[in-house]
């Protein structure tokens, strides 16, 4: 379990918007409501690394096509 305060106190890495807990497939994550990164915890100590984080999929329609009509 993590305290409120300090809660309060994390925020994301990537765009530093304040993240919140949220269940993951693991336990708990840190869920930032901007980005969408999903940060783990581990022992009750969130990771808050970029690295470490899962990226949400973007949005659909990413793929890259290439014409050579032109
Ligand atoms: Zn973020």
């Amino acid at each position: 379990m993590i305290d409120r305060d300090l809660l309060e106190l994390l925020v994301c890495p990537a765009c530093g918007q304040g993240a919140g807990l949220t269940p993951t497939a693991d336990g708990e994550g840190l869920l930032c409501a901007r980005c969408g990164r999903c940060y783990p915890i581990r022992d009750g100590i969130p990771i808050l690394l970029i690295e470490e984080a899962r990226i949400p999929p973007g949005p659909a329609g990413s793929r890259s096509s290439s014409t050579g009509n032109g």
